[in-house]
Order: structure tokens, then sequence, then C-alpha cells
């Protein structure tokens, strides 16, 4: 059977950004890593309407030498145990490695796909920056854009636009109970159909 997922971006989904001049970074230690309150309980609604919570990160700045390998892991492995997640993926690369794992290249969520049976179209991408939306739209899934008011790039046609991760959330419930209502009365105008046809026999 196929799953459908929760594709988060890390830094400005999971916890907060460092914003300077308008920009965002990554936390570079372990004490600059906040969890905002409202994290925790929309991972929880997210896992109980039955999806996989799968991060996708792009952390170039091992590849520029600003940052090592150690400590993103470090930070992985605290929002791992601090968070209900499944797995974190991570592209280490900079844009020079032409690797195909950096977003908005899509290789970290196919390749979750392929690893877990996930079905993309049914699947959402969750991220602050437009290379999290195109990443997400060259998978294939529907986008949820966080706009933390950064001073930089737009995307360009998320489906729904957060302040909040709870607020992605909730619009991710609801538009699951309408797909389903939208379901049920396609079945009900069907077996109407098949009524009247079966009236007219
Ligand atoms: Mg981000
Ligand atoms: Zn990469």
């Amino acid at each position: 059977m196929q799953r459908t997922a929760i594709f988060l971006d890390r830094d400005g989904v999971l916890n907060q950004s460092i914003v300077k001049n308008g920009k965002p970074y990554p936390p570079s230690t372990l004490s600059e890593l906040i969890i905002p309150d409202d994290v925790i309980p929309a991972l929880k609604l997210l896992k109980v309407l039955g999806y996989l919570l799968i991060v996708v990160t792009n952390q170039p700045d091992v590849a520029r030498g600003s940052t090592t390998r150690s400590m993103v892991e470090s930070i992985n492995s605290a929002l791992l145990e601090k968070l209900p997640l499944d797995e974190i993926l991570v592209c280490y690369h900079d844009d020079k490695d032409n690797c195909t794992c950096r977003k908005p290249l899509p290789g970290l969520l196919i390749s979750a796909a392929q690893k877990h049976h996930i079905n993309l179209e049914s699947s959402f991408m969750i991220g602050d920056r437009w290379k999290d939306i195109a990443a997400g739209q060259n998978a294939g899934c529907k986008t949820i854009w966080l706009d933390n008011n950064y001073e930089e790039q737009k995307p360009k046609l998320p489906n729904f636009t957060a302040t909040s991760l709870i607020e992605a959330a909730l619009w991710i419930q609801h538009s699951k109970i309408s797909s389903h209502i939208n379901l049920s009365q396609g079945n009900q105008s069907e077996d109407s159909s098949r009524l009247k046809s079966k009236d007219i026999c």
C-alpha cells in the first residue's frame, strides 16, 4: 500500500531561523536551536492524520566551510529526540557540486518516496523559502509556504501560505476532510445515476 508524507524543511519550519539583514540562516550551535511552541502539536496532528513526517534540508554551509557536518548532525539528533519525525534527509552540497539532492531539485523527496512507497501527488511539502516550494512542485507534491517575512525572492504559486506550522497542519486536515466529502459526494452521484439507469430498464 502507498503511504502519504509531509515533507518538512528544517530551518524556519521546525526550528527558528537566525535572521540577519532579512535573510535566514541555520542555528550554528545547539544553544541557538529554538523550537516554536506550536511545532509539536502541529506534528502530532499530522501524525494522527496518517502522514509520514520526513525532513528534507539543504545544509550548504558544510560545503562552504562555515559549519561542520557534525554540528548539523547534532542539531538533527536533537530534533529527532524532541519531535515525532520519521526521518531527516540532508543535502550537504553547494550549487557547484551539481548534485541531484539540493532543493529546488526534488532528489531527496524522490528517494524518500522510493524507500517508503510514498504517493507524491497526495503528499505535501512545507517550507519557508522558494527553493522548498519549487522542490515540492518538482516532485509533484502540494506545497505550503511558511511566510516568515524574509527580504528575499518569494515562491511561485504555493497551494497555501501560512504564518505558522499549526496553521499549515490545520489547512492539511481541512483539505483532507473536504477531499473525503467530495469523494463521497462523487460516489453518491454515481450511485444515483446507477439507480436511474436501473429505473429506466
Ligand atoms: Mg528553511
Ligand atoms: Zn545535494
